[in-house]
């Protein structure tokens, strides 16, 4: 069984996320899209929102489940039996940033990172971006699922 996880903040999850793990979903029997918890940083959505938005999006989708994990990435790998973890690259700075964590990882546990790269309508999309224009009220919706945008226009 090839399992693999797609960690991350999902602070919200966004179309670009969407389209990595839609695509991923011909190379994996299964994918765990893990929420990473950390302590000292500061969320927008809570986690509960976060979790939500997921299971909402992926509802139709046996192959995919949604966890939440602490600590390192590999560890939580083990614990759940995964062997690949799933990465989008939208940029130069994405790669460099990713290359060296999946250059340690490896080391670490074996496990490989599997890198997808953005599709070209998604790569400028970010949670980061997403969370601003939220925050000043703009409109999301061509930026995220509509799980996301039903919540935010209530
Ligand atoms: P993190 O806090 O680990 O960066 P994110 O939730 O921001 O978590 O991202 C999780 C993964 O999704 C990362 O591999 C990131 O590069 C990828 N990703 C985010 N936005 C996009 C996008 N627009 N296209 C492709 N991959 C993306």
């Amino acid at each position: 069984m090839k399992r693999a996880i797609f960690p991350g903040s999902f602070d919200p999850i966004t179309l670009g996320h969407v389209d990595i793990i839609n695509r991923a979903m011909n190379l994996f029997d299964e994918i765990i899209i893990a929420i990473g918890v950390n302590d000292d940083k500061k969320y927008l959505f809570s986690l509960e929102q976060r979790l939500e938005f997921i299971k909402d999006t992926f509802a139709d989708q046996t192959k995919i489940k949604v966890q939440t994990y602490k600590g390192l990435t590999i560890n939580y790998c083990k614990e759940i039996d995964a062997n690949y973890i799933l990465r989008g690259l939208r940029n130069p700075a994405d790669f460099e940033f990713e290359k060296a964590i999946a250059q340690t990882n490896r080391n670490l546990s074996g496990i490989e990172t599997v890198f997808l790269l953005t599709s070209a309508n998604t790569a400028y999309i970010s949670s980061s971006i997403v969370r601003d224009v939220y925050r000043h009220h703009g409109d999301i919706s061509s930026l995220v699922p509509e799980s996301v945008t039903k919540f935010t226009i209530k």
